[in-house]
C-alpha cells in the first residue's frame, strides 16, 4: 500500500525560490558593481534572536547577498536604536534593513518599525507596507505570511471561495496573511483569543493558519480529512519524556493531526526555511528598486 506523505516541504520550496535569488544577485553585483545589502540589526541576547539572526545572515552570504550585522547591548536606547536606523536610512549602499523582534521592554517596537524607510523594510511592517498590502498594491510583503502563500498556492492549485481560517491576528503575521488569503479569493476568517466556539471555526477550514504561539495547542478536533495546515508557530519546549531535553514544535500537535488533515507543514522545516527565502527575495527586490531598476516579482506567479 502506498504511504500518502502529506508534509508540506518548506526547505524544497524554499530551495526553489533560493535557485533564481543567486542568479539575480550575480546579475546585481555585474551591473552595479556590489552585492545587494542587508542590514540586520539585534538588541540584546535573546537565544531564540540569535539564532534567527545568524540563520539569515547564513542564508544572505550563501546568496551573495551583503550582510551586515549590528550586536547593540540590551540597555541600549531608544533614541540611540533609532538613530542608527536613520543612519542606516541614509547608507545609498544599505538596500535591505531588519531589526530583529522581540526588543528590549523599554523600546517601542513601533516606533523602531515607523523609523525604518519604507522603501528598505524588507520585513514589511512599516505602516505604508502595511497599508500597501491591504490595498491590494503591495509592495514589500512581510516574509513569513509571503513564504505559507507561496506555499498554499503551490498546493492549492485554485483558491476561489476556499475557507481560509487563522487563528492569530498579529500585525507581522495573522493579519497580512488575512489580507494575502483575501486578495487570492479567499473567504477569510480571523480568529483570536476572544473568539468564541474556536473550534467550530476551524473545523469548518479548507486550509487552517495556527499563528497563536501556544505549543501543540490545535489538535484533531480543530480539523477536519480535507483541511490543508499551516503551522506558523515555533515554541521551544521541554521534554522530558524523550531522548532529548528539549525541542522545537508548532501551535498544531503534528502527531495527533497527521492521520487527519489532508496536508501539513511540519516543525521544523515547514514556514521556518520559506520565512527567510522570502527575506532574500524581499532583500533582492529592495536592491534593485534602489537602484531604480526594474523588478519582476520572482513569487508573483504565486502570490
Ligand atoms: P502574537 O503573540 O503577536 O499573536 C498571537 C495571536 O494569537 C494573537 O492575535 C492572540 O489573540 C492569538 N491567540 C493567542 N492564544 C490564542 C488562543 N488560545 N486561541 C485563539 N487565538 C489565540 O504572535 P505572532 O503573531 O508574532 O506569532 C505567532 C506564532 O508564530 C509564534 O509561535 C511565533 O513564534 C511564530 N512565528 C513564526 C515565524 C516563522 O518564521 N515560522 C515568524 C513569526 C512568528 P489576541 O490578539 O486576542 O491576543
Amino acid at each position: 500500500m502506498e504511504i500518502l506523505n502529506k508534509n508540506i516541504d518548506g526547505k524544497f520550496y524554499a530551495k526553489k525560490v533560493l535557485k533564481k535569488i543567486y542568479p539575480l544577485s550575480q546579475d546585481f553585483l555585474y551591473k552595479f558593481n556590489r552585492r545587494p545589502s542587508l542590514a540586520v540589526i539585534i538588541v540584546g541576547d535573546n537565544p531564540a534572536s540569535k539564532i534567527y539572526v545568524k540563520n539569515k545572515i547564513r542564508v544572505a552570504e550563501e546568496n551573495n547577498i551583503q550582510s551586515i550585522e549590528i550586536t547593540l547591548p540590551a540597555q541600549t536606547s531608544e533614541e540611540e536604536l533609532l538613530k542608527r536606523i536613520d543612519s542606516l536610512n541614509k547608507e545609498v549602499e544599505v538596500d535591505g534593513i531588519l531589526v530583529q523582534l522581540p526588543l528590549p521592554k523599554h523600546i517601542s517596537e513601533q516606533k523602531v518599525i515607523n523609523m525604518i524607510s519604507p522603501e528598505k523594510d524588507v520585513d514589511g511592517f512599516h505602516p505604508i507596507n502595511f497599508g500597501k498590502l491591504y490595498m491590494g498594491i503591495p509592495n514589500f510583503i512581510p516574509c513569513t505570511p509571503l513564504g505559507c502563500l507561496y506555499m498554499i498556492k503551490n498546493e492549492v492549485r485554485d483558491l476561489n471561495g476556499k475557507s481560509a481560517v487563522i487563528i492569530g491576528r498579529s500585525n507581522i503575521v495573522g493579519k497580512p496573511m488575512a489580507s494575502l488569503l483575501l486578495s487570492s479569493n479567499c473567504t477569510v476568517t480571523i480568529t483570536h483569543s476572544k473568539t468564541e466556539n474556536l473550534k467550530e471555526h476551524c473545523k469548518k477550514a479548507d486550509i487552517l493558519i495556527a499563528a497563536l504561539g501556544s505549543p501543540e495547542i490545535i489538535d484533531d478536533t480543530y480539523v477536519n480529512e480535507n483541511t490543508i495546515i499551516i503551522d506558523i508557530g515555533i515554541n521551544r519546549v521541554e521534554k522530558p519524556k524523550e531522548k532529548v531535553k528539549s525541542k522545537l514544535v508548532g501551535d498544531v500537535n503534528y502527531e495527533k493531526v497527521y492521520h487527519l488533515a489532508n496536508k501539513i507543514t511540519p516543525v521544523p522545516g515547514g514556514v521556518g526555511p520559506m520565512t527567510i527565502a522570502c527575506l532574500m527575495h524581499n532583500t533582492i527586490k529592495a536592491a534593485y528598486q534602489n537602484q531604480k531598476h526594474n523588478f519582476i516579482d520572482l513569487l508573483e506567479e504565486h502570490t
